[in-house]
């Protein structure tokens, strides 16, 4: 049988998921990048973005709010802000969301109002891509 890697992802909030997987791509705050079985350990910091996964032929995809990865030779631990799977995703919430982002990025008054609602609108948007891959 092929080798595989374990793959966890978890919130402060709850376990998001646990699965026997063939690879990973997740979005490291340097970039993209991949893991297959074997790969050697590293400890990375995550952005916003997306994170996928295949195991066989089935392939799902991951909303990532940010947080930290650790990879290991057979085993990916993502200890996210939040996370959600495509098919988890509320898209009136996240539609909403955006909205709401970008009405605040256009009325922002300082530095730190336009920073808050550029991450919300970076959140949403994410959530928006994802969605559409369920
Ligand atoms: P909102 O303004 O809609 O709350 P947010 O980006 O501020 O969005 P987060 O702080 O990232 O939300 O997440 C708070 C909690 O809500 C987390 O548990 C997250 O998984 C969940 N969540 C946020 N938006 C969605 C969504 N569109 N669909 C499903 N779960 C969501």
């Amino acid at each position: 049988m092929a080798e595989k890697i374990i793959l966890d992802i978890v919130t402060p909030e709850k376990k998001v998921l646990s699965e026997s997987v063939d690879i990973v791509v997740a979005p490291g705050e340097e970039g993209e990048f991949g893991v297959l079985p074997g790969h050697i350990p590293f400890l990375c910091k995550l952005k916003v973005g997306e994170l996928r996964f295949r195991s066989g032929t089935s392939a799902r995809h991951v909303a990532i709010m940010g947080g930290y990865a650790e990879v290991l030779p057979h085993h990916v631990t993502i200890l996210a802000t939040a996370a959600e799977e495509a098919s988890e995703i509320d898209v009136v919430r996240a539609q909403a969301a955006r909205e709401r982002a970008e009405r605040r990025i256009s009325e922002a008054k300082d530095k730190l109002e336009f920073a808050r609602a550029q991450g919300a609108l970076q959140r949403a948007v994410a959530r928006l891509r994802v969605a559409e891959k369920k």
